[in-house]
């Protein structure tokens, strides 16, 4: 028996953890491009820290959970899933690879950019992932003219606070969102707390207001009053992706047509999946996910009928910049700020190290 899973990312790497306790004998292949699994949830500290920080190498993952990687990118749509699905195999280069099931974990891609021909052009959240995006993001910390952040969701938050702990004190800082609110699924009390930072940093917030463009040293902006130019040392695009996730059931099943194509699942952020208690394009649920498609595909291909997945969120942590965070932990009253709310999330991050290191303890809870 063969499964292959497309994407190292939270969501692979956790499905190949968790196949190797519910199918041990069958082969297990992930496909990825990188070398490294890359811990995205830390991009934004970046400013403060090496990328290498952030990767894992596949090699010793492979090892520690008994799998084969291929370092091939795989283009797909519904279509090829569909072909895929009647062929029982993919196109990976010059060979093919046969599978009994296939796990699509690819994440999301981020918005199509139009190249710009300004000297600093604005930096995509995406970009953070290379060495020359994380060089534009230094640039825009060091450069005393107004940095702006468009796109108020988390990741765009944490960037604005780790840029305004890296910028010079008082250096103008601006943040652009489209809505009318900032963590509008979030507990008003969290949200009241991430608002006070903001103004206590002097961070000029624009609701309402979308990002137009930006060059020669100008962002443009249309608000409630209109067309605006301001000035604009550098300008962070954190818009999130634009791309459709595919339609799976709540047991990670791909749907065509509203039916379920043999032997292809998907988990994380590529996939949305229908009937669930919560699905949110985060770590959290693409790493429980990943592990419930797993005992999904060990249930289908022992002739079983998958269980749907019934979980509930477990918690929302946001940081606030270094040493500072704020969030949730097993029920939305339950707020926790500061230096506690720090400790949860590195305790979060550990059971991820944990899960790399050979060690899966997401079953706990
Ligand atoms: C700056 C930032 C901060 C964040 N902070 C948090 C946080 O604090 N908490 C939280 O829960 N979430 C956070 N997130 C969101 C979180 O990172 C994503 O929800 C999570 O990475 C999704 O996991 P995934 O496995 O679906 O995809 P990814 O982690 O994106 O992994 C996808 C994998 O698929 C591979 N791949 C892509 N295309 C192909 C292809 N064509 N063929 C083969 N392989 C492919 C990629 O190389 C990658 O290894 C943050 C995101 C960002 C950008």
């Amino acid at each position: 028996m063969r499964i292959v899973v497309v994407g190292g990312g939270y969501a692979g790497l956790a499905c190949l953890a968790r196949l190797a306790r519910v199918l041990p004998d069958a082969e297990r292949h992930l496909v990825d491009p990188g070398r490294w699994h890359l811990r995205r949830t830390l991009l934004h500290e970046t400013l403060r820290r090496p990328l290498a920080d952030l990767h894992a190498g596949f090699g010793p993952i492979a090892r520690r959970w008994d799998f084969r990687h291929h370092a091939v990118a795989v283009r797909w749509d519904m279509a090829l899933l569909r072909r895929w699905s009647q062929q029982g195999r993919l196109r990976l280069g010059r060979k093919d690879l046969e599978f009994d099931a296939l796990v699509l974990a690819t994440g999301l891609p981020g918005p199509k950019r139009p190249r710009s021909r300004s000297k600093t052009p604005p930096v995509p959240l995406e970009s953070l992932a290379t060495g020359a995006g994380i060089r534009a993001y230094r640039q825009l910390a060091a450069n005393p003219g107004p940095a702006w952040v468009v796109g108020a969701g988390a990741s765009g938050l944490q960037c604005v606070f780790e840029l305004a702990a890296a910028r010079e004190r008082g250096a103008p800082l601006g943040l652009v969102e489209a809505s009318g609110t900032i963590l509008p699924a979030e507990p008003a009390r969290l949200r009241r707390v991430v608002w006070r930072r903001l103004e206590r940093l002097g961070v000029d917030v624009r609701l309402d207001t979308r990002y137009q463009g930006a060059g020669r040293g100008r962002i443009r902006l249309l608000g409630p009053d209109g067309a605006e130019s301001l000035p604009a040392g550098g300008v962070l695009l954190c818009t999130g992706p634009t791309a459709r996730p595919v339609d799976a059931d709540a047991a990670g099943r791909v749907l065509h047509r509203g039916r379920a194509l043999p032997g292809i699942f998907a988990a994380g952020d590529c996939a949305r999946w229908r009937d669930v208690p919560f699905d949110a394009a985060t770590a959290q649920t693409a790493v429980r996910k990943g592990r419930h498609v797993a005992e999904s595909v060990a249930r289908v291909l022992a002739g079983d009928e998958p269980e749907a997945w019934d979980a509930q969120q477990l918690g929302y942590f946001l940081s606030l910049g270094p040493g500072d965070a704020v969030g949730w932990l097993f029920s939305r009253a339950a707020m926790v700020k500061g230096l506690p709310a720090v400790a949860a999330r590195e305790a979060i991050e550990a059971r991820w190290d944990l899960l790399l290191a050979g060690v899966d303890s997401f079953g706990a809870l």
